[in-house]
């Protein structure tokens, strides 16, 4: 997007401190269902499905632990077969032997450092082998202790659109969210972010004129919004943007 598009784009939508609330608020508002889509019953299956989550779908998941957790019910459970096992057993979640690396390595630390629960600090989480500061913050998040903000490509690519950052980097971009989002939505933020993602403002073609942010937004395709920003050829600018990536945690 030229700077000067940008610029008047983000001038005409106000600043980011006095946008957030209505954000979230409208977020709520348009997907009150908004929550983790992973099934679990325990923060050890918390921990595992997250952990099984990289570079795969929420449902892929979701298959494969319906009958994982019925077999591992305790860390020791994961120790106890012989590694081409549980790499069988989480096949279908891909990078399978990296994934079962970990998961050993963690219930292996569990045991040793932790008495064999999952701790909730994300400083302790983040020991854990095969446990990076994602991960460590939606097991945080969704044990009900948010201590950071989940940055997936969602939640990257959304927060860029709604110009809430201009950094790439999901740390810096945290770091953004953090000192604007109130720290009570943190936990439910990234789900909205997810779900809008998903649903309305989708990688390559987001759907502007249907979007409950599009007068909040200075990426907004909306006729209204490039009208306003600068007519038909801020609107033929932007007709190439915004683009991302479509892939899910
Ligand atoms: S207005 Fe468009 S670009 Fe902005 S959040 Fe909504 S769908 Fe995405």
């Amino acid at each position: 997007m030229p700077p000067s598009y940008l610029h008047e784009a983000r001038r005409r939508v106000g600043s980011r401190r006095a946008r957030i609330g209505p954000i979230v608020e409208r977020l709520k508002a348009a997907h009150p269902g908004a929550a983790i889509a992973l099934r679990f019953r325990s923060d050890l299956e918390l921990l595992v499905a997250v952990m099984l989550s990289a570079q795969t779908t929420d449902v892929n998941v979701n298959r494969v632990t319906e009958r994982l957790f019925a077999k591992y019910r305790r860390p020791e459970d994961y120790l106890a077969v012989p590694a081409d096992e549980l790499e069988r057993d989480v096949y279908a979640t891909g990078f399978f032997r990296q994934k079962t690396r970990g998961i050993r390595a963690t219930m292996q630390t569990l045991l040793e450092e932790f008495d064999g629960r999952v701790p909730r600090r994300v400083d302790e989480l983040v020991r854990l082998p095969g446990v990076g500061r994602k991960t460590a913050n939606v097991v945080a998040a969704e044990l009900g202790e948010p201590q950071g903000i989940v940055v997936d490509t969602h939640v990257r690519r959304l927060s860029q659109r709604l110009g809430l950052t201009r950094h790439d980097a999901p740390d810096q971009v945290e770091r953004d969210l953090m000192r604007i989002v109130p720290r009570s939505e943190w936990g439910l933020f990234p789900h909205l972010l997810i779900w809008h993602g998903r649903r309305v403002c989708v990688a390559r073609a987001p759907r502007c004129d249907e979007c409950v942010l599009s007068e909040l937004c200075p990426a907004s395709r909306a006729a209204g919004a490039t009208s306003r920003a600068g007519g038909t050829s801020a609107r033929r600018r932007s007709s190439s943007r915004p683009r991302g990536s479509s892939r899910s945690r």
